[in-house]
């Protein structure tokens, strides 16, 4: 799929759109879901273009990867919800239609903060 520079987390990554950021490096950005599915819910984007994971693991590179993975464990303790000093959370990606993803920039969910219930309802 070719990416959609007018997508509303390209906008966010312009500025174009305000974000409550968490976190951001060089090569992520994370910031609150704007319609909270549980008592955390926070997203973790790259910053480079990519529509979803597999577009992501067949283009990036190896530092890009490694970061956004390093990124998402950074926000979780930040949040004080990973394993060390929290009590664990999820972290999940939408991929495609089948997937049910809306927004066509990469992005993880990580939801937390209470139990997070089945796996898939
Ligand atoms: P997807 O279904 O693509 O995996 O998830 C897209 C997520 O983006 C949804 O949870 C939705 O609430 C969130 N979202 C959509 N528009 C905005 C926005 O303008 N700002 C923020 N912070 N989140 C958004």
């Amino acid at each position: 799929m070719t990416y959609d520079k007018n997508n509303i987390f390209a906008k966010i990554l312009r500025g174009e759109i305000p974000c409550k950021k968490v976190y951001e490096n060089e090569y992520v950005l994370s910031f609150y879901d704007i319609n909270p599915q549980k008592k955390i819910h926070i997203l973790v984007i790259p910053k480079a273009e990519y529509t979803d994971l597999d577009d992501f693991t067949s283009r990036a590179s190896e530092k890009e990867i490694s970061e956004l993975i390093k990124g998402i464990t950074t926000v979780a303790k930040k949040l004080g919800i990973s394993i060390n000093g929290g009590e664990g959370y999820r972290a999940l990606s939408n991929i495609g239609l089948n997937g049910g993803q809306e927004v066509p920039h990469l992005h993880f969910h990580l939801f937390g903060g209470e139990k997070i219930g089945r796996m898939v309802s």
